[in-house]
């Protein structure tokens, strides 16, 4: 079977699970094998052979991690010409969007952007969007070279399968026209103790509905170990970090559990937590559109409401 490229997606060899979604996704129709931009790919190893990579072909170059996307296209490239995969999976972000189109271009492929499902077998993949808020479904098919695919995080949910992860390293020489605009600084985000948006098992966001007090919201949400949301009226109104917002032109999370405090349940933000397991939301208004998508609805003002499932939740 041939290789199924995945680019890791990690932070100093922290892999993160969006790049176990995709090495489970590659299973399906080739052999996995990650493709590892740093230099500290022994603390990445255990967590992609974990996930099934056969190989962990490593571009250990200051050129590439030291500057934005393109020097990362050429050396995707390098990897392409050496693997000849049935496809190349990437984390869907703004940056590997647009590394994913200068590949594309560099090895005369085809492209497909924020893909929720990859399905078929080698040469006859399907690709599944979700576009306009997830008003229509596309079903795509790359007819021309490598399948270069962009895959939304939380689409499948990761399924160990322990593999070798053999380290490949490669050489990559990148050109001085790929070194356009250099990193000078990277700054770690303040941690806040609460699990990352879109890997955490439950997430709880606030609204409009908060008026701009999110502390019931974050208490019960710390009273179940969830990671914090918010709606884009939220997040507007400087109440809560844009890192924060879920949505069409937020994050796309999919937990066990989302509870939606004081959110009206706008199709922009539906596009973002649709897809969770179990939806629950607290809104005074019982007309509001986010009861339509609920699995348990409660009517009643979040300030009250709140505060009480708190209690319950430390109660048990
Ligand atoms: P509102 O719609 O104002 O709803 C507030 C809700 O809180 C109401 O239902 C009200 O009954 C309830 N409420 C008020 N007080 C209380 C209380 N004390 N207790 C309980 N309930 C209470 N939005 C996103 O969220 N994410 C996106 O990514 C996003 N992208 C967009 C992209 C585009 C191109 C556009 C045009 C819009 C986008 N929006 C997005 C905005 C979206 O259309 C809505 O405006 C937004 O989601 C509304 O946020 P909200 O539900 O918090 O506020």
């Amino acid at each position: 079977m041939a290789e199924v490229l995945v680019l890791v997606d990690h932070t100093d060899g922290e892999v993160k699970k969006t790049t176990a979604e995709l090495l489970t996704i590659a299973r399906q129709f080739g052999t996995p094998a990650a493709v590892f931009v740093g230099s500290n790919v022994e603390a990445a190893r255990p967590r992609l052979a974990q996930f099934g990579a056969e190989k962990v072909y490593v571009i250990d170059n200051a050129d590439v991690s030291d500057y934005l996307v393109a020097p990362l296209a050429e050396a995707l490239a390098a990897v392409v010409e050496q693997s000849q995969p049935a496809a190349v999976l990437l984390p869907a972000t703004p940056h590997n969007t647009e590394a994913g189109a200068r590949l594309a271009i560099k090895t005369g492929s085809g492209l497909v952007t924020d893909a929720v499902a990859v399905e078929g077998s080698e040469g006859a993949l399907t690709t599944t969007q979700s576009v306009f808020a997830g008003s229509y479904t596309l079903t795509g098919k790359v007819k021309q070279g490598t399948p270069i695919i962009t895959v939304k995080p939380n689409v499948v949910p990761p399924s160990a399968a322990q593999a070798s992860a053999t380290v490949v390293p490669v050489e990559v020489s990148v050109s001085d026209g790929a070194k356009t605009a250099r990193i000078t600084d990277r700054k770690a985000k303040e941690k806040s103790g609460r699990p990352e948006l879109t890997e955490a098992a439950i997430v709880v966001s606030g609204g409009r509905g908060t008026g701009g007090d999110f502390s019931p919201v974050e208490t019960f949400a710390d009273s179940l170990g969830a990671a914090v949301g918010a709606s884009r009226a939220a997040v507007d109104s400087g109440w809560y970090p844009h890192s924060s917002q879920v949505g069409q032109t937020g994050k796309q999370v999919s937990p066990q559990l989302y509870v939606a405090c004081g959110i009206s349940g706008a199709i922009q933000h539906r596009a973002g937590m649709q897809t969770s397991k179990t939806i629950v939301a607290i809104n005074k208004d019982e007309e509001a559109p986010i009861f339509e998508l609920v699995d348990f609805g409660v009517v009643g003002d979040l300030f009250t409401v709140l505060p009480q499932a708190t209690e319950a939740v430390q109660k048990a």
